[in-house]
């Protein structure tokens, strides 16, 4: 059911630059895309787990370079998952997951039931289809990456007053259940981080100060 093996993740912060993406209710899209893309790449490497980013800045990426640079770190292969992150737009309420035609539905299921778990609305996980062209992926993130598992990653919507306050919130909680659901989909030894209320204890802790109850 799990296929373990994994070249590496490649965490793209969608929109940057003169692209915004989607602004409205405090949120500009391709800040929090970024700041949920920094949380992914901090928390991959934690756990141990190769990952590369396509952008690091504020920074515009066209059709052509963004999917470039998901692949050059890894290559193309198959277990190289690409993870695109998203805010939507358009008065609905809660999350979606967009998968390749050719992946199956296992990640993007689990993601979506571990957001759930998390308190934010599930919509749904699908694909969808170029209209010219009804063998290709719609979005370019998706069909100019081949081979590897990629899916697009959409928090909520920004548009939607009381969603966008609750992605302010809880980005990194939302950040951390699809992480969860990669390390589980892939085989891996999964570790909550101190900011989802664990404290990590470091070299250097005096062995009371994560603990102030008597
Ligand atoms: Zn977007």
């Amino acid at each position: 059911m799990y296929d373990r093996a994994l070249t590496g993740i490649v965490v793209d912060a969608g929109h940057g630059g003169v692209d915004s993406g989607a602004t409205g209710n405090g949120i500009v899209e391709k800040e929090l895309t970024l700041a949920i893309s920094e949380y992914m790449y901090d928390r991959f490497r934690e756990l141990g787990v190769p990952v590369a980013m396509t952008r690091t800045k504020d920074e515009e990426l066209t059709s052509t370079t963004r999917p470039q640079r998901a692949l050059e770190k890894f290559g193309s292969g198959k277990d190289v998952i690409v993870i695109s992150n998203h805010i939507n737009a358009g008065g609905a309420d809660g999350a979606e997951v967009i998968y390749a035609l050719r992946n199956k539905s296992t990640l993007s299921e689990s993601i979506l039931n571990n957001l759930a778990q998390e308190g934010q609305e599930a919509r749904k996980y699908y694909q969808r289809r170029l209209p010219g062209n009804p063998a290709k992926d719609y979005y370019y993130m998706l069909r100019e990456t081949p081979n590897t598992e990629a899916i697009i990653v959409e928090y909520g919507f920004l548009d939607n007053k009381s969603d966008a306050e609750d992605l302010k919130k809880n980005y990194k909680k939302y950040a951390e259940a699809v992480i969860r659901a990669v390390m589980k989909y892939k085989g891996l030894n999964y570790t909550p981080t101190s900011d989802s209320g664990f404290y990590t204890v470091k070299s250097g802790d005096t062995i009371f100060m994560g603990n102030n109850e008597y």
